[in-house]
């Protein structure tokens, strides 16, 4: 039997639906783009599960206790301690959040011109590469793309792939590889710690150092810990530790399984230089390293953070709670990605509203009907995400349209699932009433943040 949520609320926040009339008045002042929504405006925010979680009461109290000295701070030490524990690493960098870590480690690795492998990068981590003067590579399996055919590691390195490239391209122009995991761009779908192990062997056969971008490290270690043979009876923390014995270093986010609300980490296993380096490059960047750009208060909340990101009462709950939506929605009749990811469900719009036309965005346009149903706020992961060609302005076509329903930890109780659920499901058998959306202004970079649509004609 699933067990309930492991933890009792001690402090609530207020949400509110406001009624349907005001949420199209919303929706028509976003320009149809749910970005643009204001927090009041939203009934339970699905939009993304990056720093939006709930801290503990140990984390709170941890709070009150952080030391604000410069240099040299008592939390940072007691950050360090926590994260040496779970990563078995000798040298840990904090940073403010994901990429300031990125923008501290890649340019300390990566040569003008050379190429970073990966299974499937992120978008910060590949705007960091090429800021770096690399070139960002994908080669997840195949089976990714397929949202409708069920494999327990679809985050999983085409490893076929990965040899066939290193001998194509030469190390000489590859500069490392960093492994996603989960893998946020393929639905938070995870790396087995087969393909983890085997991916360094290759790696290590050609002297390229491989990394882990270790977000959702610890979602990660618990689908390996249910779904991969030999490690049911394995505690979380020893899988972890398998898993970044296979690496040289890691950037994080902490906004995700760091179970805070900013922050973000640089590991390195033992390499004193690739250490040293990033300590001199992280003092212009981010700040003095025993900080790196958060105040002590927040050091100390991800020093506790970490350590309940990796109880198992905690996973179990978490993906628990993302799969039991799976479920419902499946049950229900909507098409998803199955079997679900680690922090979200991503129903497969194109399936779902086969009358839309890509150009139309299906996704965004149930993103819209969601809100406009429930006061839901969903995300696109699809061609309007995507953009357009650079050269030729062409809009290109996403081989997936997907609405992305991602779940903030501790923060939503099944109940709400239930309601989201239902939601969707009431849509889906209305779906060919569903119109597109067309776009009436966009921005030249990163469009889908301050689009403006309209419904298609
Ligand atoms: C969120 C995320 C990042 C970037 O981290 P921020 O804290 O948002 O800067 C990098 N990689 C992955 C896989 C992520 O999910």
């Amino acid at each position: 039997m699933r067990k309930a949520e492991p933890f009792k609320i001690k402090m609530v926040e207020s949400i509110n639906l406001i009624p349907r009339e005001e949420r199209e008045k919303a929706l028509v002042r976003a320009g149809y783009n749910v970005f643009s929504l204001r927090a009041e405006e939203i009934y339970i925010d699905l939009l993304t599960d990056s720093g939006t979680g709930a801290m503990s009461d140990r984390q709170w109290a941890g709070m009150m206790m952080g030391d604000e000295t410069y240099a040299g701070s008592r939390s940072f030490f007691k950050l360090e301690q926590s994260a040496k524990d779970i990563f078995g690493y000798k040298y840990i960098v904090p940073a403010h959040q994901g990429r300031g870590a990125e923008q501290v480690l890649f340019p300390t690795l990566v040569k003008k011109g050379q190429d970073v492998l990966g299974n499937m990068h992120f978008d910060t981590t590949m705007a960091h590469i090429e800021l770096s003067g690399g070139r960002a590579v994908n080669l997840v399996h195949e089976r990714a793309y397929d949202t409708q055919t069920p494999h327990s590691f679809k985050g999983d390195v085409d490893l076929e792939k990965l040899e066939g490239y290193i001998k194509e391209r030469g190390v000489e122009n590859i500069a490392f590889m960093i492994i996603t995991i989960t893998c946020n761009s393929a639905g938070g779908q995870p790396v087995s710690m087969a393909n983890i192990k085997a991916t360094s062997e290759i790696c290590k056969k050609y002297g390229i150092k491989v990394f882990l971008d270790a977000a959702r490290y610890a979602e990660n270690a618990y689908f390996i810990k249910t779904r991969e043979a030999g490690y049911h009876d394995k505690p979380i923390r020893e899988i972890v530790r398998e898993m970044f014995s296979y690496a040289e270093g890691f950037t994080m986010s902490a906004k995700k399984d760091g179970l805070v609300n900013i922050g973000g980490l640089i590991g390195i296993k033992d390499d004193e230089d690739i250490y040293l380096a990033c300590r001199s490059m992280v003092v212009p960047f981010e700040g003095f390293p025993t900080y790196g750009g958060l105040s002590g208060r927040d050091l100390e909340a991800l020093a506790v953070g970490l350590k309940e990101g990796v109880e198992e009462s905690y996973l179990e709950y978490r993906i628990g709670q993302v799969a039991y939506l799976g479920q419902r929605l499946i049950e229900g009749g909507v098409p998803i990605q199955t079997p679900t990811g680690g922090h979200a469900v991503f129903v497969d719009a194109k399936k779902m509203l086969p009358h839309i036309p890509y150009h139309q965005f299906p996704a965004a346009a149930l993103a819209n009907a969601l809100y406009l149903e429930a006061g839901v706020r969903g995300v696109e992961i699809g061609s309007f995400l995507l953009g357009r060609d650079a050269e030729t302005g062409q809009q290109l076509e996403s081989p997936m349209e997907l609405l992305r329903l991602t779940i903030p930890r501790r923060v939503y109780t099944d109940r709400h699932m239930d309601y989201i659920a239902d939601a969707l499901i009431a849509i889906n058998k209305r779906a060919d009433a569903i119109k597109g959306v067309e776009v009436v202004y966009e921005p030249k970079v990163l469009r889908h943040f301050t689009a403006k649509l309209k419904p298609a004609e």
